[in-house]
């Protein structure tokens, strides 16, 4: 039995834990635990063939243990088919969508007095889900019956890394090198591809088939092979020899239109040593991976004309981190000394504002609080700047969520909408325009409002906007959180072509989360952003300019 079997048995028994009203953390500890064994790489089969302590794995306890025992040696789960045989026929049937939470699909069964999980699925595509109960309903429902395979590329990034190991240790794979869409760096992949070099390909495309107690091979050729992964994306390999790894790679990496663009000036006619050469020969220099979209890259490159991307040691400091004030894990001091030890010259305290209570909004007092205590803090000289900020909510109006005289006492704000995201798109256009037209207003924190994979986002019109932000002397960010990456690499370009400057921003609410700065800097230089275009590039003098209106 392959772990993603295993795994679907667990997600099906939080599902009808769920229904029976069980206790949530339990219910998500099933669910946790299903996820971890869909990217783990050895055979649970086997480990509980050899007898190994399953506890060892993340996120399985004892309970979790013994029912992966259970699974493995009957096939099933004795409680998962007493769960299904005592709730009603309608409720076992969402089985089918093990991700469906069958406590919403209740709500909607009594209101829309439906009592089919296909009627669900029509009244969602319908868009009477999203109208009768709300934008998060909508969302939730718009997961659950998801069958496009896609995933984040943090998570893909995570995965890429297990398989690369595998491959090296156990497939005897000599050389690999990361290609596809995920080389690319694009913020949703639905496959991972690896090039690798091995003396036996079938050999190593067999070995690679046992991965995680088996993967299903979908497609094989004599160097190529495509596996179905559990955690829903598919895999794939492809043999090259040295002498002819440069053109490979630059196929492998895609994307279509870039290659038919190399294409149609025969530079995939000849075999390359490496990838610059593949460029070279045809008058080209070469193009960084984040770039090879079609979007006339090999125009730029023709003329050596490329701009030169930002990168990690560019950024001097994060405007967009929470603490313990309002729904943050970690201390301003805490987030300081983790900010220094990654070589920043300052950093953003930027809080939630009053009015978003679940966040935990700070009061206009605490605020007041907050900025002496930081004032007092930068006269400590920490070796690093500190500077007063909050994430302001735009109110439904436009106004934003804080008194003009304390925010007269911020070096700058991120000003973010956290309510009312179905307004229609000339209101919501119009709301985050007013907003800008108050002097307080710095940078527009999460512009559009998307989750990837669960959210499209709030409708306006960006060039509008961004037009507004160069009048008055605004700013944009790319939220670098792997779960959002907004603004997109579109929208980028879009805000670039106004000649408005963005700062790259974790919105970090604990001292790792700095790190997704990484997952920013992807979608900056899918922009074809120079550090130029950038806000938190600057040296503090400068940023303190930039940041005055
Ligand atoms: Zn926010
Ligand atoms: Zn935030």
């Amino acid at each position: 039995m392959s772990n993603a079997e295993i795994a679907q048995r667990l997600t099906a028994l939080a599902q009808m834990l769920q229904a029976k009203g069980e206790n949530p953390f339990k219910v998500r500890a099933y669910r946790r635990a299903a996820r971890t064994l869909e990217a783990y790489d050895e055979s649970i089969h086997d480990l509980v063939q050899t007898g190994a302590d399953l506890t060892r794995i993340p996120g399985v306890g004892k309970g979790i243990a013994s029912a992966l025992r259970e699974i493995v040696s009957s096939g099933t789960l004795g409680q998962l088919e007493m769960l299904l045989s005592t709730v009603p026929p309608e409720v076992a049937a969402l089985n089918e969508y093990p991700r469906l939470d069958p406590r919403r699909a209740a709500r909607v069964f009594k209101k829309l007095k439906i009592s089919r999980v296909s009627e669900l699925k029509e009244n969602f595509e319908e868009g009477v889900i999203g109208k009768v109960f709300g934008a998060r309903m909508e969302d939730h429902f718009r997961a659950a019956f998801r069958t496009h395979h896609q995933i984040l590329l943090d998570d893909a990034d995570i995965l890429a890394d297990k398989l690369g190991r595998y491959l090296q240790t156990r497939c005897g794979v000599d050389r690999l090198e990361i290609a596809g869409a995920v080389r690319r760096r694009v913020e949703v992949v639905d496959e991972i591809a690896f090039l690798i070099a091995t003396d036996d390909f079938l050999r190593t495309r067999d070995a690679l088939a046992r991965y995680g107690g088996g993967l299903a091979l979908l497609q094989s050729s004599g160097r190529e092979a495509t596996y179905q992964l559990p955690a829903s994306v598919t895999l794939k390999i492809c043999a090259a020899t040295e002498n002819a790894w440069g053109t490979a790679l630059v196929l492998l990496t895609g994307s279509e239109s870039h290659l038919e663009e190399l294409q149609k000036l025969g530079g995939l006619a000849r075999r390359s040593k490496n990838e610059a050469e593949v460029y070279t020969t045809i008058g080209l220099s070469w193009v960084p991976p984040e770039l090879r979209e079609g979007r006339g890259e090999t125009v730029l490159a023709a003329h050596d004309e490329l701009p030169t991307l930002v990168e990690r040691a560019d950024i001097r400091g994060d405007l967009h981190l929470h603490t313990t004030a309002s729904d943050g894990h970690n201390s301003i001091e805490e987030m300081a000394e983790a900010a220094k030890t990654r070589g920043y010259k300052y950093i953003g305290i930027t809080d939630h504002s009053q009015s978003l209570r679940i966040a935990g909004g700070v009061t206009v007092e605490a605020l007041w609080k907050q900025i002496r205590r930081i004032d007092k803090l930068n006269a400590r000289d920490l070796g690093i700047r500190i500077l007063k900020s909050a994430e302001v909510d735009i109110l439904a109006d436009g106004s934003l969520d804080y008194p003009d005289d304390l925010l007269a006492e911020l070096d700058y704000t991120v000003c973010s909408i956290h309510s009312r995201f179905r307004l229609g798109k000339a209101e919501q256009t119009d709301r985050i325009r007013r907003a800008m037209d108050h002097p307080a207003f710095t940078i527009l924190g999460h512009a559009t409002g998307r989750l990837l994979l669960k959210r499209t986002g709030y409708d306006l019109d960006l060039e509008r906007i961004a037009e507004h932000a160069k009048e008055t002397g605004c700013f944009f960010e790319i939220n670098a959180d792997p779960d959002r990456l907004d603004l997109s690499a579109d929208n980028v370009r879009r805000v670039r072509a106004a000649g408005v400057k963005i700062a790259i921003c974790t919105d970090a609410h604990r001292t790792s989360g700095l790190d997704y700065i990484r997952c920013g800097l992807d979608v900056a230089r899918r922009a074809g952003l120079e550090k130029t275009a950038l806000l938190n590039t600057l040296p503090w003098p400068q940023l303190r300019r930039a940041l005055k209106r």
